[in-house]
């Protein structure tokens, strides 16, 4: 299976900012394992500015463009050193790919993005994934890294992409506020039902919520690919996802 991981900076970053080491090692080595397995692997992450807050020292994520801009640069080194550093102790290669809107749009860039994509999992290395946020203005943005993943599921045409992020799942209502809420764990058809539960922005270090992650699992839908939305808390449940298991929401992709 070729699957599309992606992690959001809650998942990946405490609130501080600074690396949540227990959590991405897990990771880094649940998917080292999939790897082994013979799944291909695409990584979007997520992290790039809020660990550029931390690196910096930072209290908070600043408001202004360029300072945002800067930390990204900051932070994007240092997520990639750490992927870097955890995947090689299971012998795999991360290979950085930064990508804007525009870059996507653009018939002749997408086919080299989609070339290099490819490229690289016949290489057998593990594509890493973000946004250019350096040089990426709201004119010219993805704007979100749910739908980068879903962009980039689409190309690399996956037949799986798994959003990580701190909540576990789409629910009838929101579970921080209503104890009622439940858990939808199949959705076939995003009705105008599925639609209107969607929220605002999620955690205050990171930029989706459930109305990017929707829009994410429609154009995986329509592409045939299916869609995973889960807390990535507990990594392990990657084994049970790729196997088919219910785990969060799964929107299939139609067939
Ligand atoms: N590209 C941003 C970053 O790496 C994250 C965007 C998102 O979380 O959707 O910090």
């Amino acid at each position: 299976m070729r699957i599309v991981i992606k992690l959001g900076t809650s998942t990946l970053t405490h609130a501080t900012g600074k690396l949540n080491i227990r959590r991405v090692e897990k990771l880094c080595k649940v998917m080292s394992d999939l790897k082994n397995a013979g799944h291909e692997l695409i990584l979007v992450s997520s992290g790039a500015i809020a660990m550029g807050v931390g690196k910096m020292n930072l209290t908070r994520k600043p408001a202004d463009i360029p300072t945002k801009q800067a930390l990204a640069a900051v932070g994007q080194c240092e997520l990639m050193y750490v992927y870097d550093k955890l995947f090689s102790e299971y012998h795999h290669t991360v290979a950085q790919v930064l990508l804007t809107g525009s870059d996507v749009e653009d018939p002749q860039r997408r086919e080299n993005f989609q070339n290099t994509l490819f490229r690289l999992l016949e290489l057998g290395a593990l594509p890493v994934i973000n946004e250019n946020d350096t040089v990426a203005t709201a004119e010219i943005a993805v704007g979100d890294n749910d739908t980068l993943g879903a962009i980039a599921a689409v190309n690399a045409h996956a037949d799986l992409l798994v959003l990580m992020s701190d909540i576990e799942g789409l629910y009838t209502a929101d579970p921080r506020k209503d104890p009622h809420a439940a858990l939808i764990s199949e959705v076939r058809e995003l009705t105008p039902e599925i639609l209107s539960l969607a929220g605002g922005s999620g955690s205050e270090l990171g930029t989706g919520g459930m109305v990017t992650k929707l829009r994410a699992a429609g154009m995986c839908m329509a592409a045939g690919c299916d869609t995973v939305i889960t807390n990535g808390n507990r990594p392990e449940d990657l084994y049970r996802i790729a196997g088919g298991e219910a785990v969060g929401t799964r929107f299939y992709g139609k067939k």
